[in-house]
Order: C-alpha cells, then structure tokens, then sequence
C-alpha cells in the first residue's frame, strides 16, 4: 500500500510476526526504518528488505523520531525503555507503544512518560500482522491528539483506519479488551459452543455456520446489541420483549441438553449463573441486558 506520505524516521522495537508486519508495511512506505530485536537474527529479513538495523534500543531511539514498540507485553517493554540511558535518548522523541496492555499500564506509561520528556500515543492493534500495511488495517490509539495528528504520516502506513479514540491513555486498551478480549472472544467461544452442540446431535457444521451468519446479518445481533446500550444508559431494563426469568428457563434447558447429549456444561452453567444473580438482585422481570448490573463495576 506505497502512498504519498512523507518520508519518516522510525524505528521498530520487536520484530515478532506483529513488529515484523509493522516494520514491513513502514517501508513500503518508504519511511527511514531501523530495527532492533532481542534474537537479532529477525532483523536479517528485514535488513535485506531497506532496513537500518540498530546494535541496542538505545541506537534505535537515537536512529528515529518516531519509536514503535511491539513486543510481547509491557514488562518486556518496560525492561527496554526504562533504563537512563534508553530514557535520556527517547526525550523529545514519539513513543508509539503497540504492545498489547492493561489500562492500568497504559496510564503508569503516560506517567513515565511525562517525567522524561517522552511524546507517548497508546495503540491496540485491531487485526492479525497480515492485515498490517493492507487498507483494511486498523489500530486505535489514545493519548494526545496532537502527539497523534504529528505522527499520522507514520501511522498511516498501517492501514486507512489509523482510528483516534481518546485523549484518556487508557482509552485504546480498554476498548482492546472490550471488543476483542471480551466481544469477538467471547462471540467466537460461544459459536464453537453452538459447534459441540450441533456436533453431539448430528447437525451438520455449515447448516449451523450459515445461520449464524443470518443471525449476525442483519438479525438479532445489532438490534440486540443496541438494545443493551440504551438500557444500560437509561438505567432502566422494563422492556416487552423478554423477562431474565424466561431467558434463564431456556438457559437451564440448554444446561439440561448438554447433560443429555455429554457436551461439557460448565461454560453454559457459568452464563446461566450470572442470570441468576441478576435475578437475586430483582431483575427477573426485567429485560436481559439486566445482566449488565452484575458486570459493571461497583463504587461500594
Ligand atoms: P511474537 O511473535 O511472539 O513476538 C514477541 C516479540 O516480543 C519478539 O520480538 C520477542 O523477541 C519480543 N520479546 C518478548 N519478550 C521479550 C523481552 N523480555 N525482552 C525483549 N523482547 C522480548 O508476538 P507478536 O504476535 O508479534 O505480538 C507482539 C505484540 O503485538 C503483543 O503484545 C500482541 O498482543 C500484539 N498483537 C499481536 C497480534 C497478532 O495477531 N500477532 C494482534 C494484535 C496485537 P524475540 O524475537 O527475541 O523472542
């Protein structure tokens, strides 16, 4: 996806199958690339393919204005980036930090940040490393907007949907762990769920596969899901499409199916007990999204 932008300078701190697409897609934009990686013997491809590669993290902060971090988690990185040499070279510069994180670690780099002098955007990766440097490529970051406007050129080069999501730092990670670790996740555990079932009574996969997809397009899934955010905002869960007591009669008969037919019971168990707890909280005549008030976090 080689476009217009101006050249760059950037360097790729971890060249896993993520960094590795990173760094990819950044000179195939013709950006100025430097790449360092614990096994140095990844940076060879890369070397081979217009890269500079750097001897330390420090020679990489020094190469580039612009550093992307993606290795496996932040205290990898934080044992990288924090030490007084690597901190007095990265002052003045833009830290990209493309590891996966927890909130709570995206705020304590802000911090860390801040006190060294460090431009700091956040970004969780929404895609595999094939889809890095494609249109389709998407990552959301938070931090500052301006730090993200300066960087867009860089930013660019993975993918049209470079998504700013928040000048809370946290903002990218929380959503990360909303949409992917939470949604798709738990979307994609509940269809291999629904697989065993269909598997144990002798239905055919693609009869299951196609009206999953009925059901995701343009079906129940959308308007449900819409459904839940206006209840949630309103704090009001009266609706007069279903009660959690009759949502929780059919989650015990799925409970019960899966004893008679040997699928394992215990995720459907766990489901069916958070209906029931939001029934003891005296929501069963109220609609599911109720369920959200066992979730969400409590102020004591
Ligand atoms: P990976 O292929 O396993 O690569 C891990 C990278 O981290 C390697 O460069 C590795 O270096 C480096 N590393 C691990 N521990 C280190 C340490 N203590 N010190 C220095 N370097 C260390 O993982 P990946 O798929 O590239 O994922 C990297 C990040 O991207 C993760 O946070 C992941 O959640 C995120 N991500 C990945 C995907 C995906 O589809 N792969 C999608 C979204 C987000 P060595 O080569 O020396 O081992």
């Amino acid at each position: 996806m080689a476009n217009e932008l101006k050249p760059e300078t950037v360097s790729v701190i971890g060249l896993g199958a993520m960094g590795t697409a990173l760094a990819k897609a950044f000179l195939a934009n013709n950006h100025r690339v430097t790449v360092w990686n614990r096994t140095a013997a990844k940076c060879t491809p890369l070397a081979d393919a217009g890269a500079r590669v750097a001897r330390s993290v420090a020679e990489a902060a020094d190469e580039s204005d612009v550093i992307v971090v993606c290795v496996l988690d932040y205290a990898a990185s934080n044992s990288l980036l924090h030490t007084p040499d690597v901190a007095g070279r990265l002052s003045g510069k833009t830290v990209v930090q493309l590891t996966t994180g927890r909130p709570q670690e995206t705020r304590e780099q802000e911090a860390w940040a801040k006190q060294h002098g460090v431009a700091y955007v956040d970004g969780a990766i929404m895609g595999y490393p094939k889809d890095m440097g494609t249109p389709d490529g998407t990552v959301l970051y938070a931090g500052s907007h301006a730090v993200f406007e300066a960087v867009l050129p860089v930013l660019l080069s993975l993918g049209q949907h470079a998504l700013f999501v928040g000048e809370n730092i946290a903002t990218a990670a929380a959503l990360d762990a909303s949409l992917i670790g939470s949604y798709s996740f738990g979307a994609a555990l509940a269809f291999l769920y629904g697989a065993a079932i269909c598997d144990a009574e002798g239905v055919p996969l693609d009869t299951y596969l196609s009206m999953v997809v009925d059901l995701i397009n343009p079906g129940f899934v959308v308007p449900t899901v819409q459904t839940c955010v206006e209840m949630i905002r309103k704090g009001s869960y009266a609706g007069a499409d279903a009660t959690l007591d009759v949502w929780a009669a059919g989650v015990r008969k799925m409970v019960q199916i899966t004893r008679d037919n040997g699928v394992d019971s215990a995720y459907i168990e766990g489901l069916l007990g958070y209906l029931e707890r939001a029934i003891a909280m005296g929501h069963g005549r109220d609609e599911f999204p109720a369920v959200f008030e066992c979730f969400r976090k409590r102020t004591v």
